[in-house]
């Protein structure tokens, strides 16, 4: 096990990479801890909850709504938490997204920490201190910003991550590759998700560099008016076309990340060479580059993005490449976001 520190403004919080579950009891006082943790993880893992304090919500996004908040709220209060309460929200992005609201909210807040088991949650979904729900198909409409105490990652539980999961996981660490790290990148390129599946050093050194990432654009951009809005690359279309076409997050993402490629070919001067790398590294992750077949519901995907957070009068903040490596923020009319999306999704 390392530890490695992060500073954020309010609160350092340190990560335990490399780490066994079991060093948990090192970390916190056992009888404080309340566990929340999803259906899936609970059957898969049923040992590291007997005889603990835990709450199993349903696993799926679908999930990530407030009804399972009051559901949290009502099982705590059975539980008789109090204050001292400590929460250990243990799962994929969901539950971690979910844990830390509720830990956030219930009685105007308890301490909590994060066990991310999925390469999503692992490398985006518990950094950076955003917490929240959905709300109908609005996504993370509704959340607070605050950080966990630590995060501790055993890397043993990928062991049962489904294989499209980790397929989704690696679409967010192609992001991070594109709009921060080239040579992220060439290490991708150069290898493969069987040997990262395979080889426990190169997931361990993986997962913490992407870590690294995120923490260094969050750090340096803590309420988002700037920098940060480079973690939206490939998100704009890849949020319209999840809710759409119900696809899994990375996969959708990843379309967007095709998408937003070739418009930076388009109106950024981004080499085309460079865009065909990024396409063939997302197929080379089994990851999907264009909507699937079809229908294609222009008119659904343009509503939905009109409603999107990001957007400002009659632009829209959009986030294209320079180079591999190297994302940029540009503001795109609606107009000529409209044409350069129907004619690059
Ligand atoms: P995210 O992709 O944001 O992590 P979820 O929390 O929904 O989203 O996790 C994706 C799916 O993977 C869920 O069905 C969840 O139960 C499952 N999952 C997460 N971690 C593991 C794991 N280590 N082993 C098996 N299934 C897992
Ligand atoms: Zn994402």
């Amino acid at each position: 096990m390392h530890q490695t520190e992060y500073k954020f403004s309010d609160k350092t919080i340190s990560c335990y990479f490399d780490a066994e579950f079991s060093s948990l009891e090192n970390l916190v006082d056992k009888d404080k801890i309340v566990f929340i943790t999803d259906s899936n993880i609970v059957k898969l893992h049923a040992d590291k909850f007997e005889g603990k304090k835990f709450i199993v919500i349903s696993a799926g996004e679908k999930n990530k709504q407030q009804s399972t908040v009051d559901f949290i709220i009502n099982e705590l209060i059975k539980l008789q938490a109090g204050r001292e309460t400590f929460i250990i929200g243990i799962g994929g992005g969901v539950v971690t997204d979910i844990a830390g609201y509720a830990a956030s909210v219930y009685m105007r807040g308890v301490k909590f920490a994060f066990i991310p088991t999925s390469i999503l949650a692992m490398v985006d979904a518990a950094v950076g201190g955003k917490n929240g729900v959905d709300v109908g198909i609005y996504k993370n409409l509704v959340g607070v910003i605050r950080h966990p105490e630590f995060l501790l990652y055993d890397y043993s539980f990928l062991k049962t991550l489904p294989q499209e999961e980790w397929i989704n996981g690696f679409a967010e660490i192609i992001k991070h590759a594109c709009i921060k790290d080239e040579k992220l990148f060439e290490l991708l390129e150069n290898n493969s998700l069987e040997i990262f599946q395979q080889a426990h050093r190169k997931i361990s050194e993986l997962i913490k560099r992407n870590v690294e990432i995120k923490y260094n654009v969050v750090a340096n951009d803590e309420f988002e008016t700037g920098e940060r809005k480079l973690l939206n690359f490939g998100h704009t279309l890849g949020h319209a076309v999840e809710n759409i076409y119900q696809l899994p997050h990375g996969n959708a993402v990843s379309i967007g990340m095709a998408a937003a490629c070739k418009i930076s070919v388009e109106v950024n001067n981004f080499p085309g060479e460079e865009s065909e790398r990024v396409i063939e590294l997302l197929k080379k992750y089994n990851l999907p580059v264009t909507l699937p077949f079809g229908e294609r519901r222009s008119g659904a995907i343009w509503e939905v993005l009109l409603m999107d957070k990001k957007k400002s009068g009659d632009t829209m903040n959009f986030i294209l490449l320079n180079k591999i490596g190297n994302g940029v923020v540009k503001s795109i009319s609606l107009h000529q976001l409209k044409e350069l999306i129907f004619q690059n999704l």
